[in-house]
């Protein structure tokens, strides 16, 4: 049991098709805590980094046009071993084929349109973070319905 925190996008196709509330009240009624959000536009540099494990695909140039065709909002969410919990609650990378009640699955047709990023590891989330929020851009905070969320002892593992 790790407190955790990790990296979501949500795409320009969400924000094109009205789904960026759909998407963060997922997270949200988890029980998950958004400790950072923002609206931003990237770069073609930030998405050779952060593409960079398929930055040499052929499906690459199409895929940064499209994560530059319009801002994207990007959160920064803790939780108890959450990177594998926004894994599950993302779905696969091919949303027809992602299962029901994940957001590709609910939400998606598309290998590249596939409305949400979210890091796939734990050292992959810890790069991520820095990657799109400045220290001083992610918070720390109370969140009274924790309590009801979590056990106690899962609470104590998570630093009271
Ligand atoms: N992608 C694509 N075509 C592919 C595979 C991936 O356009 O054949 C895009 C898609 O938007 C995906 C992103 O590249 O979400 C990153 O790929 P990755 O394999 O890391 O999938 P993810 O971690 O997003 O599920
Ligand atoms: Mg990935």
């Amino acid at each position: 049991m790790h407190p955790e925190r990790t990296l979501i996008l949500v795409k320009p196709d969400a924000i094109q098709r009205g789904l960026i509330g759909d998407i963060i009240s997922r997270f949200e009624k988890k029980g998950l805590k958004i400790v950072g959000m923002k609206m931003m536009s990237l770069d073609e540099a930030v998405l050779r980094e952060h593409y960079a494990h398929i930055s040499d695909k052929p499906f690459f140039p199409g895929l940064s046009q499209f994560m530059m065709s319009s801002p994207v909002i990007a959160i920064c969410i803790e939780g108890l071993d959450c990177v594998d919990a926004v894994r599950r609650i993302t779905g696969i990378t091919k949303a027809r084929e992602a299962e029901a009640g994940s957001i590709r699955g609910d939400f998606a047709m598309s290998v590249s349109c596939n409305v949400v990023h979210a890091s796939d590891s734990i050292e992959n989330a810890a790069k991520e973070v820095p990657r799109f929020f400045k220290s001083d851009e992610t918070y720390k905070y109370q969140k009274s319905e924790y309590e009801h969320v979590y056990a106690e002892e899962e609470l104590e593992a998570m630093g009271g």
